[in-house]
């Protein structure tokens, strides 16, 4: 299948705003809320939604895990929970890369067209986001080629400086794939 750039978007912005199938939320183990986009989520989402991830009881690092959006103007959250960088040498980066195809079982299954996601663990859990660029777009990039029914996948960059890392990591892989 020939692959239409332009269903991937890398730009700057707040993803609570963005009106799309799915957001992806970078939650916690517990599923019940914390700070960085999840807090933000949550707040934007209201009330309902911790009480459907009460129900959920938890998600493990590497899976996934799908809510409705609430107060959202998505249609639903897909919550996964990135691994805590420890320096590199405890499999983070297999299990970052596992966080996208995790969300991409579930975009599939529920055969959801646009999907929007924050950078997965390059806040508060540390992963140096040049490092998580490149796994992040090698597993958008798959996901794309793999599943003709998506039709937008979004990265939004909350910071001016993150969105260049993401474009630069792009640029790079464009050419050597
Ligand atoms: P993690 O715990 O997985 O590191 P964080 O929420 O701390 O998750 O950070 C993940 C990324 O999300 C960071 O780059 C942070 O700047 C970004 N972020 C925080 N709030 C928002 C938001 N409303 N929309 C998009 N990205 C956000």
């Amino acid at each position: 299948m020939t692959q239409n750039p332009y269903r991937l978007l890398l730009t700057q912005g707040d993803i609570t705003r963005v009106d799309a199938d799915a957001i992806v939320n970078a939650a916690n183990t517990s599923l019940l809320g914390g700070g960085g986009v999840d807090g933000a989520i949550h707040r934007a989402a209201g009330p309902g939604l911790l009480d459907e991830c009460r129900t959920l009881r938890g998600c493990p690092t590497g899976e996934a895990r799908i809510t409705g959006g609430y107060n959202l103007p998505a249609r639903h959250v897909i919550h996964t929970v990135g691994p805590v960088w420890q320096g590199g040498h405890k499999g983070e980066r297999e299990t970052l890369a596992r966080c996208y195809r995790s969300v991409f079982e579930l975009v599939e299954r529920q055969g959801l067209r646009s999907v929007a996601f924050p950078s997965i663990s390059t806040g508060a859990y540390r992963f140096p986001i040049s490092e998580a660029a490149p796994i992040a777009l090698r597993e958008l990039r798959a996901a794309l080629a793999r599943l003709p029914q998506l039709e937008r996948v979004t990265v939004l960059l909350f910071s001016p400086e993150d969105l260049d890392v993401y474009r630069q990591a792009l640029a790079a892989l464009g050419a050597t794939s």
